[in-house]
């Protein structure tokens, strides 16, 4: 049988050069835990470690690690946080947000295909993580039940934010959110009195699809 390689080495060189893009120790810390090779298709094993997205199935892809650690270091995440994630995909994101915010925390997120809830599902119980649930749904909805969240990171581009979203997050929270159609921007989020919307880069993301959402 084949032996199960353990990409060590290819996960220590990506997070060697993500920290020359000056991501956080915290956030490095934890992707050096995450093996994002357990959360790729398995003929794309050996591309596992490379800084860009790859494809997952259903026309989706997982994103670059940089986006990633962008994502999670803009967030700010916290240990003992409950986060909302939007947009599983393969599941690796939520891991990495899990292991920033421990086991204290917890992660909710929501995929609207099928197939990838379950390959999410799989990759993330294969890798360990317990204090993350994958909900089959609509996730411009967000998920009322377990609101309000910390923190919500959207994983798919949407044409504005989606008001059971902000709704849903709590006063003094952040979500970081991917806006835009063809030209895209990241923005992070701040509820606090008011909202305050903080232009952060150009990104390319798959789009999110839903009632909130293109259609
Ligand atoms: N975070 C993922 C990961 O770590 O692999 C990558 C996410 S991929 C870029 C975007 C995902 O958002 C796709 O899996 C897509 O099916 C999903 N998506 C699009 N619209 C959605 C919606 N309304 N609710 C939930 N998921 C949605």
């Amino acid at each position: 049988m084949e032996e199960e390689r353990g990409y060590e080495e290819e996960r220590r060189r990506m997070v060697e050069l993500l920290r020359t893009y000056g991501v956080s120790e915290k956030v490095l810390e934890a992707m050096m835990h995450v093996k994002r090779h357990l959360f790729v298709p398995h003929h794309l094993r050996d591309q596992a470690y490379g800084d860009y997205p790859l494809p997952i199935g259903e026309g989706q892809t997982i994103s670059a690690p940089h986006m990633v650690a962008m994502m999670c270091d803009y967030l700010g995440l916290k240990k003992g946080e409950k986060v909302l994630e939007i947009g599983a995909g393969s599941g690796y994101h939520a891991a990495v947000i899990a292991e920033i915010i421990g086991e204290a925390g917890y992660v909710y997120a929501i995929e609207r295909i099928r197939w990838l809830a379950e390959f999410s599902r799989g990759n993330l119980k294969r890798a360990g993580y317990k204090h993350v649930t994958v909900m089959l749904g609509d996730g411009t909805l967000g998920l009322p039940e377990h609101a309000p969240y910390d923190k919500i990171s959207v994983t798919c581009a949407a044409p504005d934010v989606p008001p059971p979203l902000l709704e849903q997050l709590k006063v003094g929270g952040k979500m970081v959110i991917p806006i835009g159609r063809y030209m895209q921007v990241l923005y992070l989020i701040e509820k606090r009195n008011g909202v305050e919307r903080e232009r952060k880069c150009d990104v390319v993301f798959v789009p999110l699809i839903g009632r909130y959402g293109f259609h």
